[in-house]
């Protein structure tokens, strides 16, 4: 990285951290009770590891194989590392013992892998159960209409924490435009933790990325992941 880039990075970072202190004051809450993901995927271990460097202490991975190729080149060392994408169930074992939660669990059978994974490891995996709020045939994520059913199932799968949720909403339109869906998923996350399952501790609401992260604090999220307000654009993004 050069020190331009380098300097751009860090007053990135505190600029995400800016607009969360302003957006859960504006909500009356403290922007410290807000967990910031670095959603890095597509950015170098050097990259993430200078987030690091300057106050990240979340990393989010949306694959696996570069996950780990960034994790052997110590790209999250003295961060937390979560994973945020689409996950097959032939990949859970790679990450059991490296991520300290799986945000995207999108089905019963990914928990179940998950929940035989981490028994092999004789550890409990902290997950978030991923909604599909927006009822996207594109998307991966958990029917709204059967998270309770869904979660009956999964709160009994050994090696499992359920801790939270979490949603990719429809991109949206205009500015504002996924307030509803924050919305029922802070209704969902209420309902949730009112219904004292077993192993299930409604800690993280995970919502929010760069473009809507503080609609979506305003909206009760306690995490959000942001990737091009920290990184800037990925190469995909750049026409
Ligand atoms: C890339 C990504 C983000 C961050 O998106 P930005 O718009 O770059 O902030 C958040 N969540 C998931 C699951 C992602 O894949």
């Amino acid at each position: 990285m050069t020190e331009q880039e380098q300097l751009q990075l860090k007053q990135n970072i505190e600029a995400v951290y800016e607009r969360i202190e302003a957006a859960a004051q504006k909500a009356g809450r403290k922007g410290r009770d807000i967990h910031l993901v670095a959603a890095s995927k597509m950015n170098d271990a050097e990259r993430v590891r200078a987030a690091i460097q300057y106050g990240i202490g979340i990393a989010g991975e949306n694959r696996v194989q570069e996950l780990l190729e960034k994790y052997e080149q110590h790209a999250y060392d003295g961060a937390q590392l979560h994973f945020i994408g689409t996950l097959q169930t032939n990949k859970v074992k790679y990450l059991i013992g490296k991520v300290s939660l799986i945000q995207s669990v999108s089905s019963e059978k990914l928990g179940a892998v998950i929940s035989k994974e981490a028994q092999k490891h004789g550890i409990r995996q902290d997950i978030l159960l991923e909604v599909n709020i927006g009822k996207e045939e594109s998307k991966s994520g958990l029917d709204p209409e059967n998270l309770d059913k869904i979660l009956e199932n999964i709160c009994k799968m050994p090696g499992l924490r359920i801790r939270g949720l979490m949603a990719i909403p429809p991109a949206a339109q205009e500015k504002g435009g996924n307030l509803h869906y924050f919305d029922r998923m802070r209704q969902l996350f209420i309902d949730i933790s009112q219904k004292k399952y077993d192993n299930v501790s409604m800690d993280f609401l995970s919502m929010g990325m760069s473009g809507d992260f503080e609609d979506a604090i305003s909206c009760g999220a306690n995490m959000v992941r942001v990737g091009t307000a920290i990184f800037g654009l990925r190469p995909y993004m750049i026409k």
